[in-house]
C-alpha cells in the first residue's frame, strides 16, 4: 500500500483527543479521512503517469501525448532506462492500489494499468496473439470474419461499378474524380476544420481557448495524425503521399480534429486536468483501451455533427467548388462506401493470418489486393503497419462499430456521443469518488465490466 506522507501527518493532529476539544476533534478526524483517498490516489496517479513515461523508453510509439510537468519527463529521460523487469513490479504494486477501492478515478487507472502491464510483458518477450492483445490492451475481444462477408460485398462492388479492367482499377478510376488537387488541400482543410468546428461547438461547449494548427508531411506510415500538445493545443499532421479524395478528407479531418481526436482530447485536459487536477490524463499510453474509445469515437464523430444529405450537400456546394472539382456522383460514392463497409475488417483479418496463424507476407498481401482492394505495393505498406501496431488496427472497426451500436440503443444519439467523450460526473456515497467516469470499452459493449483480468 503506498502511503501519502501529507495524509501520514495529518492523522496525529486529527487523534488529538480530549475533552474540551472533542467535538472539533471528531469534525478534524471526518475531514482528514475524507481526503486520504484524493491524496493516495494523487500518488498513485502520479506513479502512474510516471511508469508511463518509463515504458515510453523502451519503445517510441508507446506514449502518444504528454502534458503533465515538465520535469517528470525530463526525470524520465534522464540515464539509461529502467529494467522492463522493475517497471512490471511497479506496474503489479499500482494494479494492486487500484483495485483496492472502486470509483471513477480507480475504473480508470485500473484500466489503464492493466494495459500497461501487459504491454510490459509483451516487451519482456511474451508471445500474445493477437486476440489476446485486443483483450489486454484494449479490452475488447473481436470474432474473426466470414470470408463469405467479404465476398459479398467484393460482389456488391462488382454490381456498382461493372466493366473492364481488374476491380481494384475500376475503384480507383472512380475514387479519382474525387481527388483534391495538391494545391487546394489547404484551403479545403481549412473550410472543412471551420465546418466541422462550428457544427461540433453548437452541440457541446468547446473548453475556451481551444485551438489547433494543420501542417502537410510525407513519408509516414499513418494518412492523418493528430498531436495533442496540451494547453487545449493540437497539431494535426496531414500525410500528402496518397491520393486525399474529398469525401474522405472530410471524414480525415473530422476524426483527427471535430468531433474527434482534438475535441476529446481538449475535453479531458479541460474537465479532467484542468477543473479536477486529475493528472493520469496528462499522459497518453497509445497501447491503451484509451486508444479504442478514441478512435471509436473519432470514425463514428463525422455522422454525428452531419446527416446524411447535410455532408453530401457541404461536399457538394462548399468543398467541391473549392477544391475545383465539378460534377461529381457524391450519391454514388456514399453507395460504394456502404458496400465497402464489411471490407473494414480485411486489414484486422490480414493481421491475424500474419500474427497468429503463420501465414507468409506474400498469402496475406494476396488477400488484402483481393478483398481489401488495394495494389501490392499498398499491401506491403499495410503488413509493415501491423508488425508496428499489431492489435492496434482493431481500434478503428471495432471501436466505430462499439459506438456506434452503443448510440443506436440511446434516445439521443448526439448527446450520448458526447456523454462518451466527456462524462457527467457521477457522484457516490463518498464526496471524494465523485466526477466523471471514463468510458471503457467493456462498458460501451454492455457488459457488466468484472475485474479484468491481468496477462500473466
Ligand atoms: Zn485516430
Amino acid at each position: 500500500m503506498i502511503r501519502s506522507p501529507r495524509a501520514g501527518r495529518r492523522r496525529p493532529v486529527a487523534a488529538v483527543v480530549f475533552a474540551g476539544l472533542l467535538l472539533s476533534s471528531m469534525l478534524a478526524l471526518t475531514a482528514c479521512f475524507e481526503k486520504v483517498p484524493t491524496l493516495i490516489m494523487n500518488e498513485v496517479a502520479e506513479r502512474y503517469v510516471k511508469l508511463v513515461l518509463a515504458v515510453g523508453r523502451h519503445d517510441e510509439d508507446f506514449v502518444d501525448a504528454y502534458y503533465g510537468p515538465a520535469e517528470w519527463k525530463a526525470e524520465a529521460e534522464e540515464g539509461e532506462p529502467v529494467p522492463v523487469e522493475e517497471l512490471l513490479a511497479t506496474a503489479d504494486l499500482l494494479v494492486h492500489q487500484v483495485q483496492t477501492a472502486k470509483g471513477p478515478r480507480h475504473d480508470f487507472l485500473e484500466e489503464q494499468l492493466v494495459a500497461v502491464h501487459a504491454f510490459l510483458l509483451k516487451l519482456d518477450g511474451k508471445a500474445m496473439s493477437l486476440a489476446e492483445q485486443a483483450e489486454h490492451l484494449y479490452d475488447i475481444e473481436p470474432e474473426p470474419r466470414d470470408a463469405a462477408e467479404f465476398e459479398q460485398a467484393i460482389a456488391d462492388v462488382e454490381a456498382l461499378l461493372p466493366g473492364d479492367g481488374s476491380l481494384r482499377e475500376r475503384v480507383q478510376a472512380f475514387r479519382e474524380t474525387f481527388r483534391v488537387p495538391a494545391d487546394r488541400l489547404s484551403d479545403v482543410a481549412d473550410a472543412i476544420l471551420a465546418e466541422t468546428r462550428k457544427r461540433t461547438a453548437a452541440l457541446r461547449e468547446l473548453p475556451q481557448g481551444e485551438r489547433f494548427e494543420t501542417s502537410f508531411v510525407t513519408d509516414k506510415p499513418w494518412s492523418a495524425y493528430n498531436w495533442y500538445k496540451g494547453d487545449l493545443h493540437s497539431l494535426i499532421e496531414i500525410n500528402t503521399d496518397l491520393p486525399i479524395e474529398l469525401p474522405s478528407y472530410l471524414h480525415t479531418l473530422s476524426h483527427e480534429g471535430y468531433p474527434g481526436h482534438h475535441t476529446f482530447n481538449s475535453l479531458i485536459e479541460k474537465h479532467m486536468v484542468m477543473d479536477r487536477g486529475w493528472i493520469e490524463y496528462t499522459v497518453y499510453p497509445l497501447f491503451s483501451p484509451q486508444s479504442l474509445i478514441a478512435e471509436g469515437t473519432a470514425e463514428a464523430g463525422v455522422g454525428v455533427i452531419f446527416s446524411d444529405e447535410e455532408r453530401v450537400a457541404f461536399l457538394q456546394d462548399v468543398l467541391a467548388p473549392l477544391a475545383g472539382l465539378e460534377e461529381l456522383d457524391f450519391a454514388k460514392y456514399d453507395e460504394l462506401s456502404r458496400a465497402m463497409a464489411p471490407l473494414k475488417y480485411v486489414r484486422p483479418e490480414a493481421a491475424r493470418m500474419l500474427l497468429d496463424e503463420g501465414a507468409s507476407e506474400d498469402d496475406v498481401a494476396a488477400f488484402m489486393v483481393r478483398f481489401g482492394l488495394v495494389t501490392e505495393d499498398r499491401a506491403r505498406k499495410y503488413i509493415d503497419f501491423i508488425r508496428r501496431y499489431g492489435a492496434y488496427v482493431y481500434n478503428y472497426p471495432v471501436g466505430e462499430d462499439l459506438v456506434n451500436a452503443h448510440l443506436d440503443k440511446q434516445e439521443d444519439r448526439v448527446a450520448a456521443y458526447f456523454e462518451i467523450l466527456m462524462p457527467e460526473p457521477i457522484v457516490d456515497e463518498e464526496e471524494t469518488r465523485s466526477g466523471p467516469r471514463a468510458w471503457t470499452p467493456s462498458r460501451l459493449a454492455g457488459k457488466e465490466e468484472p475485474k479484468r483480468r491481468r496477462a500473466h
